[in-house]
């Protein structure tokens, strides 16, 4: 799908007016949960349609493929972009040269990689941790065991800063585990809240499970699909680089 077929700042608005319904039934304001719009295979007209409406946050997965949009979106200087992909450690200086955030470091080298390479005229890097909230075999993230413990050497690099924790629960329509995986990781949120300073960020929810992410303290929701529309198989499918 285009933009021909789909109206992204008619969706951009369906999202923040949900975000705000969903933050008033369990009481939350909703300027604490902001909008990651994900985009993520999808061109840089589309990320500038998004980026009229006032929208300054974008997520992306690949590296070759964000660089390039990065570059050619250079004089919009007030675009914030997200990192929320695998990251190989010999691709970690292009999130550290280019990004303002990184989602899903799940392991040491991988952070003192990126605060080794932070440009000295540099803010430090915003991090968030990727947990492995439901113990999957073949998913990235730390265990939830181990999150304290990689937090604390995180935490002592100079060019990061550690803002916080993010998660893809298993996939599921089941509305009860969803809600178990959310408030495991609402938990250990609030745990490292107490250990480290700065911690503000709780990145989880997405198109589809967005409104249970708010219910349980998400402070950050990553939106692809319900705002840039579905994204082909064939791209969808493309190896991370
Ligand atoms: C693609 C992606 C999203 C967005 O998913 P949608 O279902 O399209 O909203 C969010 N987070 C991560 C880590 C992703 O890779």
């Amino acid at each position: 799908m285009t933009a021909d077929t789909v109206d992204i700042a008619e969706n951009i608005q369906h999202i923040r007016a949900s975000i705000a319904v969903a933050a008033e039934k369990c009481a939350r304001n909703a300027n604490d949960i902001h909008l990651l719009a994900v985009s993520k295979t999808k061109p840089v007209s589309d990320i500038l349609l998004a980026y009229k409406t006032g929208h300054r946050d974008f997520g992306e997965n690949y590296v070759q493929e964000s660089v390039e949009k990065i570059q050619a979106l250079a004089q919009y200087s007030d675009i914030v972009w997200h990192f929320i992909g695998p990251l190989q450690s010999n691709k970690s200086k292009f999130v550290a040269e280019y990004f303002d955030w990184m989602h899903s470091v799940d392991r040491f080298k991988i952070a003192k990689r990126l605060s080794d390479q932070r440009g000295p005229y540099q803010a430090p890097l915003n991090i968030c941790i990727q947990v492995n909230i439901d113990k999957e075999p073949n998913k990235a993230g730390v265990m939830p065991d181990e999150l304290i413990e990689l937090a604390t050497q995180i935490s002592s690099l100079p060019r990061i800063r550690l803002r916080g924790i993010m998660a893809i629960p298993k996939a599921t329509n089941k509305l009860d585990e969803q809600r178990a995986s959310f408030a495991h990781m609402q938990a250990l949120f609030k745990q490292c809240q107490q250990q480290f300073s700065d911690f503000d960020t709780l990145s989880m929810g997405m198109s589809n499970d967005m409104n249970v992410a708010i219910e349980h303290g998400s402070t950050m929701v990553r939106v692809g699909t319900a705002i840039f529309g579905a994204r082909t198989a064939s791209v969808q499918n493309k190896v991370p680089q």
